[in-house]
């Protein structure tokens, strides 16, 4: 039963890569894309089948903060442009602004649907489709809410040369992850994406059970100084 009041701090493992290197880098190309031209790198993990797809542009130093994301694959919102989560628009925003800095990393995690696949993703949008929340839909399903390690994410980002962040993300799991992994978050930085009626609930299930850093527009939620979501 998920609750928001449990203290979660005991179940917080110590970074994987204390323990030596856990990714491999594999290979590494050009990649034009609309948003110009990024490096698109491949590594491997050394401990479980995952492998990782990392958008690169421009050069990294250790004591210089640089643009980085950790995007969670999201086939429906990444491919097909599905509204029913802001997931595509994150990606994109984030390649937009590394583009126009010129300079920052994406790693493009392969852990669909928070970890459950995506046709247990099919399975829990079903149950949305008759009223569930994204968290009721998992646990009815026998699922966990987020199953997503963060680790070797990080690892990837050091391995690049990076040290210190400007992180591109609302999820608090994702920056303790990464500070516990040996990275400086310098900063957040929020990605703006235009607010749907579609996601609505979903980025309040998000903000108020998952302890999601997202500020909602007016109409929902009242006078906002600082909104990451802009509406349509
Ligand atoms: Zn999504």
């Amino acid at each position: 039963m998920f609750d928001a009041e449990i203290d979660r701090s005991e179940f917080v493992p110590s970074c994987a890569a204390e323990s030596g290197p856990s990714v491999k880098k594999v290979a590494e190309a050009k990649l034009p894309t609309e948003f110009g031209m990024f490096r698109i790198i491949g590594y491997r993990s050394l401990t479980s089948d995952e492998e990782f797809v990392v958008l690169a542009r421009g050069e990294f130093s250790t004591d210089r903060p640089t643009l980085a994301r950790v995007h969670s694959q999201c086939l429906t919102g990444d491919v097909f442009g599905s509204t029913k989560c802001e997931c595509g628009q994150q990606l994109r925003a984030a390649m937009k602004l590394i583009a126009k800095e010129g300079r920052g990393a994406i790693v493009y995690q392969q852990q669909e649907g928070r970890g459950i696949g995506i046709l247990n993703k099919i399975r829990a949008y079903a149950l949305q489709d008759e009223g569930a929340d994204t968290i009721e839909a998992n646990q009815r399903l026998g699922l966990e809410v987020d199953l997503r390690q963060y680790d070797q994410c990080a690892e990837i980002l050091r391995d690049l040369g990076i040290r210190r962040v400007r992180l591109m993300s609302n999820n608090p799991e994702k920056l303790e992850a990464l500070e516990r992994c040996g990275l400086e978050i310098s900063e957040r930085v929020a990605l703006k994406v235009k607010f749907n009626k579609n996601f609505a609930r979903y980025l309040r299930t998000k903000r108020e059970e998952m302890g999601h850093l997202i500020n909602f527009p007016d109409e929902l939620y009242g006078p906002n100084q600082n909104p990451d979501l802009q509406t349509v």
